[in-house]
């Protein structure tokens, strides 16, 4: 069986040694005579599957004593309403700034738990940039959201705001994990775990441990971050089977030698896809600018929109997977996360040279 050209945007390609593992332990995990799901997740095998997880996660990003790894359920989407549940306490302002459809999605949520304020945006810039003006914060702000990397539209956060006075929030669905950031300048991170992380089902949330004790007790047990933080993610049963095939792929992200050794190979993948739209002479436009492009989702889009058509139904043709753009942006966009083997770029290259070439 030939590896389908899987460039969707999440749940994504992800790495077949990860597979093949999962595969070999499928019925009989370490001779237990069960499946992974199948084990009670108060059984000492699942815990140590567990614990692997959340210290491999702390590994791989350094992740300091002073911050709690959570696994939760929910997706993203439930930490849109959770960080304001939690945080955006009565009198103070959620600050966010829109850089696309997710981070206008999380202050959606934000606006029905309290006062928020728009901090920047590139709305009118059709999100083609991250703001790069100031950000403004409000009065009695209570933390500033961000979105690290935007998977629809393409751009990605270069250098990270820096305001040590408040809380920093990020999203990082769609690009925990693929370059080295530094945890501290952070005080929540969250991120649903399929693009670079594992299959859908776990969410994982990076706290400071001095944000936890601002949480409200007011709250629905399974809304509070101090719930998992206190039970180690364990209060109620978790997603056991979707943690395992995280811990297999932050296994191999350690064996392929870590974030730097990713961080260069996403660069080398993004370089071969923006090389293609650059020396294409305007046939490939790109929808981000430069200074803002992804290394985790390349759009673009073709001169005419018959072109376009043309272009996404002869890549099908050719067995690529996944590129056209999110509805609301058209045109393409190549997903190519941790786990996208680079001769698959090569390919989607040559291809472009190719199609451009017989147009
Ligand atoms: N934020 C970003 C940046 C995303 O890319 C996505 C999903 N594509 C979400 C949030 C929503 O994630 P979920 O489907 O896990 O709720």
């Amino acid at each position: 069986m030939n590896r389908a050209l899987n460039f969707n945007a999440g749940p994504a390609v992800l790495p077949e040694t990860v597979l093949k593992e999962a595969e070999k332990n499928w019925l009989n995990f370490n001779d237990t005579g069960m499946a992974v799901m199948e084990l009670s997740h108060r059984s000492k095998e699942y815990e140590t599957i567990h614990h692997q997880a959340i210290s491999l996660l702390r590994n791989l990003l350094s992740i300091p004593d002073s911050f709690e790894v959570l696994f939760l359920q929910g997706g993203a989407s439930l930490q849109f309403s959770m960080v304001p549940l939690n945080f955006l306490t009565e009198g103070r302002t959620g600050n966010y700034v829109l850089t696309g459809a997710w981070a206008e999605k999380a202050l959606t949520e934000a606006e029905k738990v309290g006062k928020t304020f728009i901090s920047a945006s590139s709305k009118n810039q059709q999100y083609k940039a991250i703001p790069t003006g100031n950000i403004e914060i409000s009065a009695d702000a209570a933390y500033l959201h961000i979105t690290s990397n935007n998977t629809i539209y393409g751009t990605q956060w270069q250098q990270f705001p820096t305001n040590a006075r408040i809380p920093l929030v990020a999203d990082m669905s769609s690009d925990l994990l693929s370059r080295k950031i530094h945890i501290e300048d952070f005080d929540l991170i969250y991120a649903g775990a399929q693009k670079n992380l594992g299959p859908s089902g776990v969410t994982v949330v990076i706290i400071q441990k001095k944000l936890l004790s601002e949480s409200g007790s007011h709250l629905p047990t399974m809304l509070n971050y101090n719930t998992y933080a206190n039970h180690n993610s364990l209060y109620n049963t978790p997603p056991t089977l979707a943690i395992y095939l995280l811990k297999l792929v932050l296994e191999w992200a350690k064996g392929l030698g870590g974030l730097t050794v990713i961080e260069q190979r996403n660069e080398e993948k993004a370089m071969i896809l923006y090389d293609a739209i650059d020396c294409s002479e305007g046939f490939y436009l790109g929808h981000a600018e430069k200074e803002s492009r992804s290394k985790m989702n390349v759009t673009f889009n073709l001169h005419n929109e018959e072109t376009a058509t043309n272009f996404l139904h002869q890549a099908k043709e050719e067995g690529f997977i996944g590129l056209n753009g999110h509805r609301s942006v058209g045109g393409c966009r190549a997903s190519i996360y941790n786990a996208m083997p680079m001769e698959h770029v090569l390919q989607l290259a040559e291809f472009m040279k190719k199609f451009k070439k017989s147009n």
